[in-house]
């Protein structure tokens, strides 16, 4: 463990079920690369002798079944190598649901039951390794031809698009190690916050809609069906949390479920299932290699993934600004809003606002900086029930010509290339 200083190129030899932990440096890269041998990165093969660069403040881990000799050059927080791993069992899950998506794939695909793969949804404490696990059983099943869907529910730190979203994506190819999640075609519904309890529910409707929406795809597509679902979670699992466990685990009808870290909520879950015969609780070791990030770290991390969105993970794209007048952009929130004044109610009466109420917002500077979510929506009552086309950072706010609308002006940084952002829908949402 330790810095490597400088550029010096390290080897590290690697025997078999073992990993190399890796912190890299907060500011400067770290290229590495597999001499021989076969490796992995949380569940994606490391293809020989090509040379990978892995951005500042990644955390990882390059795991050997049979064992492998790496070779790193860069700075590192923190590298070191340990025997000790969860992956056999981790592997043997994913073994299970091999079994189950070929008897889906097998079955007659009229029987929606039985031609339905794996639902799993993985659940525990932040900092458990949820969003790690996920990516493994994901990646280790697009590896042997599957296309399963990668749903992530975090709203915190999401592993699809920006904070504040949850999102669903087809897995076609296993995960890449650097760029992650590929953001092709994603479904994604935009919560507007970081934390459910802001609206809890609005962060249910949301969750419907997407289960709901999938479970369409679903039902025009036998491939992905039998290929089944892997939900990561948020690490929230006290009270409301809890229950938001519960509610997306009826919702998306998930059949395994993969407690990580967790006694309590491991027997709390089980308890629960003794009802649903036909979902299976499973309690998974936490790896010791999983790193513990504070909520400073967090919200760094959720300022950087913004900035990835917009700017891509090595600074490749360049988004484009873009002025739109006022009356060219329709601004919504969900929630919150005025509320009705204590006076305009009966006596007794709290004012009480509707939680998944839409309301206009007035275009003035406390737009500014603000990232806006692109609806598919065509009139606002269509809000709710629609995914987004993109995102829009709002950059500037001329507000001096605000008088006449026709000179009014917006400046938004729009990404191109990555995601298409469709300007004409004219309906953008708000985030707070
Ligand atoms: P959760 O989703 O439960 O909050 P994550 O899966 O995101 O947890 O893991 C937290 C951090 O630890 C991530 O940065 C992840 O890349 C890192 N990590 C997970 N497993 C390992 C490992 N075996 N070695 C090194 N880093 C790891």
């Amino acid at each position: 463990s330790g810095s490597a200083s400088g550029s010096t190129i390290k080897q590290v030899k690697l025997e078999r079920e073992s990993e190399l932990r890796i912190e890299v440096d907060s500011e400067t890269p770290l290229k590495l690369r597999l001499l021989n041998g076969s490796a992995e990165i949380f569940g994606s093969e490391l293809a020989p002798e090509i040379w990978l660069t892995f951005p500042p403040r990644l955390k990882f881990a390059v795991f050997t079944w049979y064992g492998a000799t790496l070779e790193m050059d860069g700075a590192t927080e923190t590298d070191y190598t340990a025997d000790e791993t969860p992956m056999v069992s981790y592997v043997n899950v994913h073994a299970v649901l091999e079994g189950r998506r070929n008897r889906a794939k097998a079955s007659s695909s009229n029987d929606s039951e039985a031609s339905q793969g794996p639902r799993v949804i993985v659940v525990g404490p932040t900092d458990s390794g949820k969003s790690t696990l996920s990516r493994m059983l994901l990646s280790w099943a697009a590896k042997q031809g599957w296309k399963p869907t990668c749903v992530d529910l975090d709203i915190g730190q999401g592993s699809i698009t920006v904070p504040g979203c949850i999102a669903a994506t087809p897995i076609e190819m296993p995960i890449d190690p650097v760029e992650g999640i590929p953001l092709e075609m994603p479904l994604v519904y935009f919560y507007g916050h970081t934390t459910p309890s802001n609206n809890v529910d609005l962060y249910k409707a949301l969750v419907n809609e997407l289960a709901q929406l999938l479970e369409t795809q679903f039902a025009r597509n036998a491939e992905s069906r039998a290929a089944g679902m892997v939900i990561n979670t948020m690490g929230w699992i006290e009270g409301t949390g809890y229950e938001l466990l519960l509610h997306a685990i009826d919702t998306f009808k998930a059949n395994v479920v993969l407690v990580l870290g967790q006694e309590k909520l491991f027997s709390m879950l089980k308890a629960v299932a003794k009802s649903k015969p036909n979902v299976d609780v499973v309690k998974l070791q936490k790896s010791g290699g999983v790193v513990s990030r504070n909520a400073k770290f967090r919200q760094k991390a959720r300022g950087y993934k913004i900035r990835e969105y917009f700017y891509g993970l090595a600074n490749d794209l360049s988004p484009h600004s873009n002025i739109a007048n006022f009356s060219d952009l329709l601004v919504y929130r969900i929630g919150g809003g005025p509320q009705a004044p204590r006076s305009a109610l009966p006596i007794g009466a709290d004012p009480v606002a509707n939680p998944l109420r839409v309301t206009p917002v007035n275009i003035d500077r406390d737009l500014l900086h603000m990232v806006l979510a692109v609806s598919y929506a065509k009139e606002p009552d269509q809000i709710l029930s629609s995914n987004v086309a993109g995102f829009i950072y709002v950059t500037d706010i001329d507000i001096q010509s605000a008088t006449t609308l026709q000179q009014s002006r917006w400046l938004c940084s729009v990404v191109s290339g990555k995601t298409v952002v469709a300007m004409a829908e004219k309906t953008v949402l708000c985030c707070k």
